[in-house]
């Protein structure tokens, strides 16, 4: 059985440029070709270019695409998928992915923090880390993953915390699903796979405007308030446990009275609390004015359910169930 691999571009692409500096222009060839170890896989790749873009550059439709693509990959016998991509905003990317991935095979995201023109590029190791995920029975079942410095990272999970490190990737509340080790995969834990989100359509998820603002001390609130005129949902990334200003609170509440905003913490772990605090800006108040409560998902993660969940057309009740079980 192959492993199919589809490249999007990103620093594990890079090579110099006439112009300076390094741009995505490797191909999946080049990027196998890196890797000796593939070739004693035991699983032949079978590699698809998709593009050649910064990771800045892709859109949630690409990613609709590839997910598209990929599923007529397994429906056509690969053992699994792996996914080269910029790793700016694969956090992101991976979790779409997942919301939308039907498939027991493993859908495999990696990338590379350092390019390889640099001593010590971990592209090479992270390719070859992902094809082993993909393919391993192990991995099956737990939707799409990211992998990098040896690591298994649930897509729902993992963040980007490091501009530079090759450590970059970690999921605080949870930690790693798994390791390779000697090249063997081995899963530690294995999450409650949750269904894909039904009826997601490429021209609606287009359409579908959300915003994301991390609140501050001392917030501007006209600022906000414009900010987020006509948008479809909202994500406010709160202080602490979730809590804002006292008076950006009736503006939020105004505001969820028309569409839903959705309530994280910019602390970057743990979860929004829901009965603790009682003043005027604390999660009990926003709660009673209507915000959802996004449970432990973090802002970005929160933005692309919401997207999604708008764009497969929930109802409030439905995007407020959505949190509860998936935050
Ligand atoms: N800026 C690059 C990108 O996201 C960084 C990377 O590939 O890791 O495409």
């Amino acid at each position: 059985m192959t492993v199919v691999l589809f490249t999007l571009g990103g620093t594990i692409a890079m090579a110099g440029s006439a112009e300076g500096g390094v741009v995505a222009r490797l191909v999946g060839a080049d990027l196998v070709a890196a890797v000796p170890g593939l070739a004693d896989l035991g699983h032949p790749i079978d590699v698809r270019d998709a593009r050649a873009v910064p990771s800045a550059d892709l859109t949630y439709r690409q990613i609709l695409d590839l997910v598209d693509a990929a599923s007529s990959a397994v429906a056509g016998g690969a053992a699994g998928v792996v996914v080269t991509q910029g790793t700016d905003t694969l956090e992101e990317t991976v979790f779409l992915a997942d919301l939308l991935w039907p498939h027991p095979e493993p859908l495999v995201f990696t990338g590379a923090m350092r390019n390889p023109t640099l001593a010590g590029a971990d592209g090479p190791a992270n390719l070859l880390a992902a094809a082993r995920v993909a393919a391993a029975p192990a991995a099956r079942d737990l939707g799409a993953l990211v992998v990098g410095h040896d690591e298994v990272h649930a897509a729902r999970w993992v963040r980007k915390t490091h501009s530079t490190s090759t450590g970059a990737f970690v999921s605080p509340n949870t930690g790693p699903l798994g390791h390779v080790v000697e090249g063997e995969v081995r899963m530690l834990t294995r999450p409650r796979r949750l269904p894909p989100v039904p009826g997601v359509e490429a021209d609606r998820l287009d359409a579908v405007r959300v915003a994301l603002h991390t609140v501050t001390l001392d917030e501007d609130t006209d600022l906000v308030t414009n900010l987020f005129r006509g948008r479809d949902g909202v994500v406010v990334a709160g202080f602490g446990v979730g809590h804002v200003p006292p008076a950006l609170a009736p503006v939020l509440g105004e505001l969820a009275e028309r569409m839903p905003v959705v309530l994280t913490s910019r602390t970057g772990a743990g979860a929004v609390l829901r009965h603790t605090y009682g003043a005027v800006g604390s999660e009990t108040d926003l709660q009673r004015r209507g915000l959802v409560n996004g449970g432990l998902l973090d802002p970005y993660k929160a933005k692309v359910l919401l997207r999604v969940l708008l764009a497969a057309g929930a109802d409030r009740a439905g995007i407020a169930a959505e949190f509860a079980r998936r935050g």
